[in-house]
């Protein structure tokens, strides 16, 4: 009898789910999808009047599984009996609802934070995560809980520390005794998620705690806007919506609850699209759009971009066809939220279908800072990118960028990669970092306080190729037959390495050239760039040829993407080092059959790449990615 009064209980519950769902868009497969609504447009959610109408406009263009109602921003407090009332409102419609809170003082004082030495703003601090926490059992932190103050009472708890180690300090404090703490003691219940700005390489500066907070908090999630590369202030590449949300599950495994996008710096619609999708190709469990005030900006024939009309990844032509709901009536798109619907419908068709993302294993200890960023300029270059917050001596290839000399004993664990027969592959301003700490042990190089503008790179017997502009780099000088150049460079008639080789023990150290504008590796020939990935890719089984900007994402099951960031159609080689038949494009159907056979093109220095390679040429539109299953 009990069970039968659940089933119709249960039975009469979908059927109230139902009849709210039935004019919204359908859910998605693979991944859920929030709506972030700041504390001013939460507070007037006091009329459901003027709530309702958007609501059902919003729902209708894109599915949303759950809202996060922001209790605080800038002193600004929403009222209890509001938080309620929206609570009901989403909870009656099936949206499930968790709190967010923003630590500002004034975002428009150049985000003004809270200062955490003083008591009345640590009170204050206090009280807002317990208000917060009594009335949500999931409560999440918008990017502002880090600490820019410096008043005379941080100065003074400062002392002898410097601002990175007081302010890292200071916020892991915090967030036990201001964050963590309260909200557990009213709310025992309460899942505390710590989201993580987009600015990675600078956290600690501000007191961001990556080593720490991950293990105080319940859950972590990840900024994902990358905003225009160009005209943005940050210039983030646009490589680094996928690559930040897989560096932050690296640093808690299984607890990276999703990715977060906003409208700003597009200067051409698809960027918000690629934005979006980006984040789910890293596999985020979890979407938020920032902000439900944000996705109601108006979209229309003034976002056409000169390849819509072509069938790109992004079409404007698609994106603003009628939605038919389920009632038969239509209605027309015209708003952001559409464009989240469209790209998460389209990307909902074969996510399921890609097994675990992979890559080049790329170590940045914790709190280090050095090339800034670099990771994601080659992965604009079409390297896959895995950055992981621990030294990864299992992988056979790795990548160390500037900012590994932030640990101390790197130059010996470099030579336990060595000595175990692997390939470690250091940039110059890693070369320039370690000088003095042990790496000429392994070899002898200088990295020289000369620099040289260069156009026309040899790539020993395959030729020489000309840049698309004049690059500045740093000169490196070596002892002759003691290391060797792989690629070279050639300025008023002398050379410098590129990628540069040095045997240690049963191992291989390489040093990537960077240049003093990491955007010049962009202009990189595309030969040399390919030479570079049969490199630092050689153990992925498979590789592009073709110009920058270009990327690859490479998965476990034999699945990959090649996405253009290019306003132009793309012409590329996939290169495949495993036995296939032929590749599938998973959205077309279309099966690529191999157009050239080779073995071994690589053939440099004694422990040359001589692995089987089968390469297809494909074609890449505008702005868009093919999805590829190997046969
Ligand atoms: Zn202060």
């Amino acid at each position: 009898m009990l069970k039968y009064t659940r089933i119709s209980i249960l039975v009469a519950f979908s059927f109230i789910i139902l009849f709210f769902y039935c004019s919204s868009a359908n859910s998605y497969e693979n991944f859920e999808v929030a709506v972030y609504s700041r504390a001013q447009d939460t507070q007037q959610m006091e009329d459901l009047n003027w709530l309702e109408p958007i609501w059902n406009e919003i729902s209708r263009q894109v599915h949303v599984d759950k809202i996060y109602l922001e209790t605080h921003r800038d002193m600004f407090l929403v009222d209890e009996e509001t938080i309620a009332k929206a609570k009901k409102f989403f909870e009656d419609r099936g949206v499930r609802t968790a709190g967010g809170i923003t630590l500002t003082v004034n975002e428009r004082k150049r985000f003004q934070t809270f200062c955490y030495t003083k008591p009345e703003s640590r009170q204050r601090v206090k009280e807002i995560v317990e208000y917060t926490a009594r009335l949500f059992d999931e409560v999440i932190l918008d990017d502002f809980f880090f600490t820019n103050c410096k008043c005379e009472s941080c100065i003074e708890a400062k002392g002898n520390k410097s601002w990175t180690q007081f302010r890292l300090d200071l916020l892991e404090e915090a967030s036990r005794e201001l964050i963590i703490g309260p909200a557990k003691a009213v709310n025992p219940k309460a899942t505390m998620v710590i989201k993580y700005p987009n600015w990675y390489e600078h956290f600690q500066g501000l007191g961001y705690n990556l080593e720490a907070e991950p293990k105080l908090f319940d859950k972590i999630y990840t900024g994902t806007e990358t905003r225009d590369p160009i005209r943005s202030n940050q210039h983030l590449q646009q490589y680094q919506s996928y690559l930040i949300l897989r560096y932050l599950e690296n640093v808690k495994p299984g607890s990276n609850r999703g990715g977060w996008v906003d409208t700003g710096g597009m200067p051409y619609i698809d960027r918000y699209a690629e934005q979006l999708w980006l984040t789910l190709f890293a596999k985020a469990p979890e979407i938020t759009l920032f902000n439900i005030s944000q996705i109601q900006r108006r979209i229309g024939p003034s976002n056409r971009a000169p390849w819509h009309g072509t069938q790109t990844s992004f079409d404007l032509d698609e994106v603003m066809k009628p939605i038919q709901l389920d009632d038969g009536t239509t209605i027309q798109p015209n708003m952001i939220a559409r464009a989240a619907g469209y790209t998460f419908e389209q990307v909902d068709r074969f996510l399921g279908k890609l097994g675990k993302p992979i890559g080049v294993k790329s170590y940045k200890p914790y709190h280090s800072t050095g090339e800034d960023f670099l990771h994601n300029f080659l992965g604009m270059c079409s390297i896959p990118m895995d950055l992981v917050p621990e030294f990864p001596a299992d992988a056979n290839t790795i990548f160390l960028a500037e900012s590994a000399k932030f640990d101390e004993s790197v130059v010996d664990k470099i030579k336990g990669q060595l000595v175990a027969g692997k390939t470690v592959v250091i940039t110059s301003g890693l070369l320039r970092a370690l000088q003095g700490r042990g790496i000429e042990d392994i070899v002898e190089l200088e990295y020289t306080d000369k620099k040289a503008v260069i156009r026309d790179f040899v790539l020993g017997f395959r030729g020489t190729y000309q840049a698309k502009s004049d690059i500045l780099i740093p000169q490196i000088k070596y002892l002759t037959n003691d290391s060797w150049e792989e690629i070279s460079c050639r300025a008023s008639g002398i050379g410098y390495p590129i990628l540069h080789s040095a045997e240690y023990a049963n191992g291989t150290l390489y040093v990537l050239t960077i240049p003093e504008n990491f955007g010049d590796l962009y202009n990189f020939p595309a030969e040399v760039l390919t030479r570079i990935k049969e490199t630092l890719a050689r153990d992925l089984y498979v590789r592009l040829e073709g110009p920058s900007q270009v990327a690859l994402f490479v998965y476990d099951n034999d699945t990959f993407i090649v996405e253009s960031f290019l306003p132009e159609l793309v012409d590329i080689n996939i290169v495949v080092t495993k036995q296939v038949g032929g590749l599938r494009d998973i959205l077309s159907g279309e099966v690529l059959s191999q157009s050239t056979a080779t073995s071994g093109r690589g053939m440099f220095g004694r422990r040359g790449n001589t692995q089987p390679q089968k390469i297809f040429n494909a074609q890449i539109k505008p702005h868009s990615y093919r999805v590829f299953q190997c046969e």
